[in-house]
């Protein structure tokens, strides 16, 4: 039964480039969409930027630049990511757009005629310098809890403990260095605790197969909150000034909030290519599933507010069929959320002239359909790409493919029906698309390979090499070839959805036409010539990888430090995140003059860093010591393994490197400023 699906991935803020995390989402959304369209199934697949609310506002007002002058720029930069990884989608959109206007107003106007928005008034801090309210992030103080100088709004870094921002001592606007004061004003609220919302919603979670099991257990414990942790009703308006959507129908300028507009935007999107389709968009967006790829850190906003808002305000909008969560992507451990910028970029890996089918492969191989996070490992990358992908699968038309066209003009002869393996191989094609259809990426590849594995033993078996050379052994060697080459376009239909460029290739080279699923089911007929075999792909060099994870900082990151005068401000310094460290292990490094091997206890977890203190120091002798680390220096792949920190130290002129060690008392994990 052919199906319609309307997918979409979360939208990118649009105050800075896409890092690893927007691109492992994007992969995963774009191999199960391509996935769905080999199973003849009609998809809409798009995407958009997230571009309002008050960072944008504040980040073009630094720039010098209006907010649409800001958002135009990031947007403009995004096309060379998505052809970059043959990200294949239909629409790229924004939310600030009439679509999503006109969406997010209807929608606000739809809800309020249920009662299920209502205004109240809220106190909060204003900065009476910038002439404006402040929300959390831009208010510190100290810490009404430990006393900590210089805490946000919210939480304090160093006791942990959770405040309002009202709580803090002696606060100050970090827009301004003003002393906020308390101002009043009505906000529209969102009336999530509403007995019919949480009514649907516990009918939304409870359809199986809907959600992840997880996501399920993690939306009840929200839903099912209680005091402090009650389900609330949500604030979804902001005063001016503000970069967003204008609240409807009253006269004072407020706005929606940016958190409401955001998911509305995918409607717009799909909106925007109906219009450049000649699409009824009421009616795709009735007759279509819609599925949404998030990851675990927006879960609270897709499963209880956004199927709530779609549900009450009723047709032809329509609650999610699915909500599929995945985790985030770390370099070796060291974990990156979509907010922190960090690790792989992913342009650089481009610019590199890296292969994008390496990075989809890998990651695909790494995914499943559980909320897990991934560990992006270099030694790892370059084994499943050298001995997967190049070692196994391209190796059997690499092996096979040149007698074919040397000798019998790249002429097949029909399978020969004792071939068990062609057999099995073309049967497993339901088994692989249930895999793909699940998001088990990671089970399809490892039974693709299994596949390839049996491949290459099957030509190690027959050894077309030596039937080449034997007289009067053409026909064995047409055959063992032709076999072959059946099983190889078999194996390219199954790494199809992840390796698109690759496989269009493989069809040229077959001299096929573009392969489907349903393709699996047949075989090249006897007399198909199949096209001369060139070379399909290249291996992985380790000298890429050192290259990639020498990492630059980004440019958005460069315009937000950048100096006049030498001098930097407190909020610079305050980007170090300085740790004390226990120094748990030192040890040689074999084949290093400079640098000693040092693990290092954090405060709980632990490190691994590279330091070139070897002349200074005996390892023994350090065992025990403290040290303080730059916690957040971005991973760094050396020649011996993965550096991730680095460990402070002086020198001066003349010879000698002492070590930076904190005074009697600190313990490991704790800030140093
Ligand atoms: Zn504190």
């Amino acid at each position: 039964m052919s199906r319609r699906l309307f997918v979409t991935t979360a939208l990118p803020y649009a105050n800075g480039a896409f890092h690893i995390g927007h691109i492992m989402e994007y992969i995963q959304a774009d191999i199960w969409v391509r996935f769905q369209r080999m199973q003849g199934h009609e998809v809409h697949f798009v995407g958009a930027d997230d571009a309002h609310g008050a960072p944008i506002m504040l980040a073009a007002e630094k720039a010098g630049q209006t907010p649409e002058q800001f958002i135009a720029a990031i947007q403009s930069g995004r096309r060379q990511y998505l052809d970059g990884f043959h990200l294949e989608y239909d629409n790229w959109h924004s939310t600030h757009s009439p679509e999503n206007t006109a969406l997010s107003q209807d929608i606000f106007r739809r809800l309020k005629a249920k009662n299920l928005i209502y205004s109240k008034p809220v106190e909060q801090f204003y900065d009476p310098v910038k002439g404006m309210y402040l929300a959390d992030r831009y208010i510190k103080g100290e810490c009404p809890n430990c006393g900590a100088k210089d805490q946000y709004g919210d939480a304090c870094e160093n006791c942990s403990s959770v405040y309002a921002a009202t709580a803090l001592t002696n606060p100050y606007s970090t827009l301004s260095g003003a002393k906020p004061v308390l101002k009043t004003s009505d906000h529209f609220f969102f009336k999530l605790s509403d007995p019919a919302c949480v009514a649907f919603l516990r009918e939304w979670l409870e359809l199986p197969g809907r959600l992840q099991p997880q996501v399920v257990n993690k939306a009840w414990e929200w839903l099912d909150g209680e005091g402090d942790k009650a389900l609330g009703d949500w604030d979804i308006s902001r005063d001016a000034p503000y970069f967003g959507i204008r609240v409807p129908d009253i006269t004072e300028e407020k706005y929606l909030y940016v958190w409401l507009d955001a998911p509305i935007g995918y409607l717009a999107s799909l909106k925007n290519y109906c219009g450049k389709k000649g699409l009824d968009f009421e009616k795709t967006l009735k007759d279509f599933e819609q599925i949404h790829f998030i990851g675990k850190d927006i879960i609270y906003f897709h499963t209880l507010f956004w199927p709530a808002m779609l549900k009450f305000a009723g047709a032809p909008y329509k609650e999610p069929d699915h909500v599929y969560v995945h985790g985030f992507i770390g370099v070796s451990g060291e974990k990156m959320s979509k907010s922190r910028g960090t690790g792989i970029d992913p342009l650089r890996y481009l610019n590199l002239g890296m292969n994008p089918e390496w990075l989809r492969y890998y990651i695909a191989a790494k995914l499943n359909a559980a909320v897990e996070d991934v560990d992006f490992n270099p030694d790892d990358f370059i084994a499943r790409v050298n001995s997967d992908l190049i070692g196994k699968y391209i190796n059997i038309a690499s092996r096979c493919a040149g007698f074919l066209s040397k000798k019998f003009a790249g002429k097949l002869v029909a399978v020969e029906a004792s071939n068990t393996l062609i057999r099995d191989l073309r049967s497993d094609a339901k088994n692989v698309a249930e895999m793909y259809d699940g998001r088990e990426f990671g089970k399809a590849l490892r039974s693709v390979m299994h596949w390839a594995d049996q491949a290459n033993a099957f030509v190690d078996q027959v050894k077309p090499w030596d039937l080449a050379k034997k007289p009067g052994s053409d026909s064995a060697l047409q055959q063992a070839c032709s076999d072959s080459i059946q099983i190889f376009r078999i194996l390219t239909i199954y790494l199809k959805p992840v390796m698109p460029a690759l496989a269009k290739q493989v069809e040229r080279f077959l001299n096929v036409p573009e392969l489907k699923w349903a393709d699996a089911n047949g075989l090249l007929p006897a007399g198909h010539a199949i096209g001369e075999y060139k070379h399909l792909m290249q291996r992985v060099d380790d000298k890429q990888l050192d290259a990639l994870f020498d990492i630059q900082p980004a440019t958005e990151t460069k315009k937000e430090t950048a100096v006049t005068d030498g001098t930097i401000s407190i909020d610079d310094f305050n980007k170090l995140d300085l740790r004390v460290a226990k120094i748990v292990k030192a040890e040689h490094v074999e084949g290093a003059d400079k640098l000693l091997k040092l693990t290092l206890d954090v405060g709980g977890t632990t490190r691994t860093v590279f330091a070139g203190i070897k002349s200074a120091y005996a390892p023994e002798k350090l065992e025990g010591q403290l040290a303080v680390v730059v916690a957040n220096l971005a991973p760094r792949k050396m020649k011996f393994g993965i550096s991730e920190g680095m460990v402070l130290a002086a020198s001066g002129e003349g010879p000698g490197i002492f070590l930076i060690s904190p005074g009697a008392g600190a313990e490991p994990g704790m800030r140093v400023k």
